[in-house]
């Protein structure tokens, strides 16, 4: 089973748009959504929901009031300030915060009243769908949860898992942008990071981070640059830099109206259009399937 991840150094370099036109390429595949901070390839696959899974990232401390004997210990040792108290009536209330709590478990283990149970937070949802182009993996992470890291290794381990039943033999994924936790949880052990990148000075930088991230992860890479003629000098320097680190530049993909266009009506470019960035887009398909050996 081959698998194929699409990073950029940063959001809104057309990843996603790029990722829609694969799925709408490739054959016998599992699409992954593993951009579960800003996932939005929904709107392009449009997909029919068949199974919905709780994610839980950590646990959190739970007080329970009528135990609570308000001896004080959990404001005293969390060093999260995420315990707080209120005089009610003559006695202090201790109350806990679960967006301030850490699930550092200290609290409980000190509570003299056994009053803090710490239990599984429900830190967002993943989903098994249907769509037009076939099954697609997708997550939805809580406001302020920040396991995304664990939930991309979920929507990986689950595609695979999917792909598997189904006798595919190849995962296309839209990856966590930037250089974080989700990245690494995107591409660790993937066959090829497609990156793309925009001919600016910070699309520059930022696929130098991406990329040298990857190769300190020993991911075979290739670039595509897309809107490459909106800056002909930049587009020059990043490939330079590519061939200097001998990272194949497999795609120049030109500013078009049709990737805007085709994302308002909810497909993807290679179906919305037969134009310039459509058939650069089919032609780097091509090159990564042949990089991928699938
Ligand atoms: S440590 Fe336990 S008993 Fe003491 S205030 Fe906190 S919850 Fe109440
Ligand atoms: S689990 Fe840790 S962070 Fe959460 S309230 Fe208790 S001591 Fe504070």
């Amino acid at each position: 089973m081959k698998e194929l991840v699409v990073i950029s150094g940063k959001g809104g370099t057309g990843k996603t748009s790029v990722v829609a036109s694969f799925a709408s390429l490739a054959e016998r595949k599992v699409i992954a959504d593993c951009d579960v901070d800003a996932a939005d390839l929904h709107l392009v696959l449009s997909p029919s929901v068949v199974e919905t899974h709780a994610f839980s990232g950590g646990v959190t401390a739970i007080l329970d009031p009528r135990k609570c004997d308000g001896s004080g210990k959990c404001l005293e040792v969390c060093r999260f300030e995420a315990v707080s108290r209120a005089r009610v009536d003559g006695e202090w209330i201790y109350s806990i915060d679960p967006l301030a709590c850490d699930g550092c478990g200290v609290c409980a283990h000190f509570c003299p009243s056994r009053a803090i149970a710490m239990e599984e937070v429900k830190s967002g949802e993943w989903f098994i769908s249907d769509t037009k182009h076939g099954p697609f993996v997708h997550a939805r992470l809580g406001i302020a949860e920040e396991s995304s890291g664990k939930l991309v290794t979920r929507v990986r381990t689950e595609a695979r898992r999917v792909a598997k039943e189904k006798g595919f033999d190849l995962i296309v994924v839209d990856g966590s942008p930037g250089i974080g936790c989700p990245v690494i949880a995107s591409i660790t052990g993937a066959d090829l990071a497609l990156i793309v990148t925009e001919p600016t000075l910070s699309g520059e930088h930022d696929l130098k981070r991406v990329a040298e991230m990857a190769a300190g992860l020993q991911i075979p890479t290739a670039v595509c640059i897309n809107k490459w003629d909106i800056n002909l000098e930049a587009a020059q320097s990043i490939q330079e830099w590519c061939h200097g680190k001998e990272i194949p530049v497999v795609g120049l993909i030109p500013y078009d109206d049709a990737v805007t266009a085709a994302q308002v009506a909810g497909q993807s470019v290679v179906e919305y259009s037969d134009g310039g960035a459509a058939s650069c887009i089919i032609d780097l398909w091509t090159r990564v399937f042949g990089m991928l050996g699938a």
